[in-house]
C-alpha cells in the first residue's frame, strides 16, 4: 500500500516499514492563504530534501491540489492521521486509510481515558500523569528532586545586559536545494507575507539531530530563569528553536524529553531547567495536540466568550508594524516579519495581550497564527490562542484571561526604558496602551469576570480608577499603538 506523507510527518518514526511513500508539492495549497514567506520555504525545503534523501522509495508528486495527486496514484493509500480536521475529511473523501499516528508520546486512546468526563482542564494534571507514564525525571512514583515543578525559579526579569551570556544556537547551512526552493518561491507570485531570510531551523532528520544535540549540551543548561523575559536584541535568547523540527516530525517528543533527561542524570543540566524544558515537550505540547482532536477542532476554534469582533489591522496582518510605536509590540511584529517566529513570552503576552486588549477576533486571530508562524499549524493554535490567550472558551484552558498592563511589561522586558508611550500613563498622548487598554478591556467586560476569584483584585482596582471615563473615551478612539 502507498504511504501518504505531509510535510510535517517527514522524520524516521513515519518511514519505518513502508517502502512506497508518496510525498505531495500542492501548487494550490501554497497560496491557500497568505503564509510566512519562510514558511513556505521551509516546507518545501523539507519535502524537497526528504525525497533526495531516499530516492528508491519516496516519490515526490507536483500536482495543483492534493485530490488530483491522490487520484493519479495507483492502488490503495494510506496516511498517518494529519494536523487538521479538514485534512482528515479530505482524506476520507478520497478514501485514504487512516492510520493512528505515532508522532506523540501518548495515544489518543490513552488521552480518552484519562480526560474521562472533564469538562475543565488543567495542564499539571496532565503533565504529572505524562511523566509518570513515560517514566521521565520520576525516582519510583515520586518526581526527582521532590517536586513536579520549578516555574518558580524559572520567572526572572530579564538581566541588565542586552543579551544573555549562552552560547548561540546552532544554525543551518542552506544548500543546492535551498537556493532551488527560493528561486521557485520567487517564480509563483504567492499571497506571501514577511521578509525571505537564510533559514534558520533545521529541516532534515541530519539537521534536527544536530541542533537537539547542541541545544542539550550548550543552550539547556541555561534554560528556564528567563524564560518569561524578553530582550530586544536578543530574539532567541535560552529558547531551543526546535519547534520546527519537532512539528515537522523530525524528532520524536520522546527523544528529545529523554535527551534532556540524559543531561540532568549526567550532571550536565541543572534540574529546573530540564524539569522547565520537559514541561514544555511531554506536558504541553502534547496537551494542545490532544485537546485540539478531544475539544472539537471546528466548535473550539469558533469560541468566542467576549464576542470579540475586530478585524486584525493591515499592519498587523500583513506584518507591516514601521508605524508602530509600542517598542514592545513593535519588536514582537518584526521578529514575525523577519523569521516567523517570536518566543513564547512574546507570543502570549504581547501579542496575544494586544489582541485580547483590541477585541481582535479569536478565529482570525488562530489563523493568522498558523500562517504567520514558521512552527504554525492548525492543531497547535486553538488551544494557545483561543484557550490560553485569548480566554475564549470560558476557561476550560485557564483559570484566567493572559492580560496584562505595562507594569508587567516593563517588569519582564527591557523595552519601555526606549518607548515612546510611558507604561506608568493611562491618560495622555504618552499613555501605555497595554496599561490603558488593561483597564478599558477590564472595564468592558466586568460583569464577565467579576465572578472569577482570581481577578477579584483587578476588578476592585479598577472601581478604584478615578479617571475611568478619560480612559474608556481614549482606548476607544485610540489610533496609534
Ligand atoms: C499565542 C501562542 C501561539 C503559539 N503558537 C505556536 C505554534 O504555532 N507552534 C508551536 O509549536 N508552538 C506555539 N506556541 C507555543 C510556544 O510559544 C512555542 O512552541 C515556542 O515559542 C517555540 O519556540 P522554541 O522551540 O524555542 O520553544 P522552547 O521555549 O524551547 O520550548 C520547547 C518546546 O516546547 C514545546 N512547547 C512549549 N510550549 C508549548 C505550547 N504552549 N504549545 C505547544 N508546544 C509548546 C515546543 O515544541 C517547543 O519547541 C504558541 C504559544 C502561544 C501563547
Ligand atoms: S511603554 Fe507600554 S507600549 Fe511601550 S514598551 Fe512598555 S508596555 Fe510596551
Amino acid at each position: 500500500m502507498t504511504l501518504l506523507l505531509f510535510g510535517d510527518q517527514l522524520g524516521p518514526h513515519f518511514l519505518t516499514g513502508h517502502d512506497e511513500i508518496v510525498l505531495v508539492e500542492s501548487a494550490a495549497a501554497l497560496r491557500r492563504r497568505p503564509y510566512h514567506r519562510q514558511k513556505l520555504h521551509l516546507v518545501l525545503s523539507g519535502v524537497r530534501h526528504l525525497a533526495a534523501e531516499f530516492p528508491d522509495r519516496v516519490t515526490l508528486v507536483r500536482a495543483n491540489t492534493y485530490g488530483e495527486a491522490i487520484r493519479g496514484l495507483k492502488g490503495p493509500v494510506s496516511a498517518y492521521q494529519p494536523g487538521s480536521a479538514a485534512a482528515v475529511r479530505m482524506l476520507g473523501d478520497l478514501g485514504v486509510k487512516i492510520l493512528p499516528t505515532n508522532a506523540f508520546a501518548l495515544s489518543r486512546d490513552e488521552f480518552t481515558a484519562w480526560a474521562g468526563n472533564r469538562e475543565k482542564f488543567l495542564m499539571e494534571d496532565f503533565y504529572h500523569f505524562q511523566r509518570a507514564r513515560f517514566d521521565v525525571l520520576m525516582e519510583g512514583s515520586d518526581p526527582v528532586g521532590g517536586r513536579w515543578n520549578f516555574d518558580a525559579e524559572n520567572r526572572e526579569p530579564p538581566p541588565k545586559r542586552a543579551r544573555l551570556d549562552v552560547p548561540a544556537p546552532w544554525w543551518p547551512d542552506e544548500d543546492d536545494i535551498d537556493a532551488e526552493v527560493r528561486a521557485d518561491l520567487d517564480a509563483m507570485d504567492l499571497p506571501a507575507v514577511g521578509r525571505d531570510g537564510p533559514r534558520r531551523f533545521a529541516i532534515t532528520r541530519a539537521e534536527a539531530l544536530r541542533a537537539l544535540e547542541v541545544f542539550v549540551r550548550d543552550r539547556l543548561p541555561h534554560f528556564g530563569p528567563h524564560e518569561d523575559a524578553v530582550l530586544t536584541k536578543d530574539w532567541t535568547m535560552a529558547h531551543s528553536l526546535l519547534s520546527v523540527p519537532l512539528n515537522h516530525g523530525l524528532l520524536h517528543p520522546l527523544e528529545v524529553v529523554y535527551a534532556a533527561e540524559d543531561a540532568y542524570r549526567g550532571g550536565a543540566a541543572p534540574l529546573r531547567s530540564v524539569e522547565g524544558f520537559v514541561r514544555q515537550v511531554l506536558g504541553w505540547r502534547e496537551y494542545v495536540w490532544q485537546l485540539y482532536w478531544h475539544l472539537g477542532p471546528e466548535d473550539y476554534r469558533h469560541r468566542n466568550g467576549f464576542r470579540a469582533d475586530a478585524e486584525l489591522p493591515r499592519w498587523w496582518s500583513e506584518l507591516k508594524p514601521g508605524n508602530v510605536r509600542a517598542a514592545c509590540l513593535r519588536t514582537a511584529l518584526e521578529g514575525v516579519r523577519d523569521h516567523g517566529w517570536v518566543h513564547h513570552i512574546q507570543r502570549l503576552m504581547v501579542l496575544g495581550n494586544h489582541a485580547l486588549q483590541r477585541g481582535y477576533d479569536p478565529a482570525a486571530l488562530n489563523d493568522w497564527f498558523v500562517t504567520s508562524f514558521v512552527d504554525g499549524f492548525p492543531w497547535v493554535m486553538p488551544v494557545n490562542v483561543i484557550g490560553m490567550s485569548q480566554h475564549a472558551d470560558g476557561g476550560v484552558i485557564a483559570t484566567k484571561p493572559y492580560l496584562s498592563g505595562g507594569a508587567y511589561l516593563n517588569r519582564m522586558t527591557d523595552h519601555c526604558g526606549s518607548c515612546w508611550f510611558d507604561p506608568k500613563k493611562r491618560t495622555g498622548d504618552r499613555a501605555c496602551p497595554f496599561t490603558a487598554g488593561y483597564w478599558a478591556w477590564l472595564d468592558r467586560h466586568e460583569r464577565q469576570v467579576s465572578g472569577n476569584h482570581r481577578m477579584v483584585r483587578a476588578v476592585q482596582g479598577l472601581r478604584r480608577l478615578a479617571d475611568l471615563d478619560q480612559v474608556r473615551a481614549q482606548e476607544k478612539e485610540r489610533e496609534i499603538f
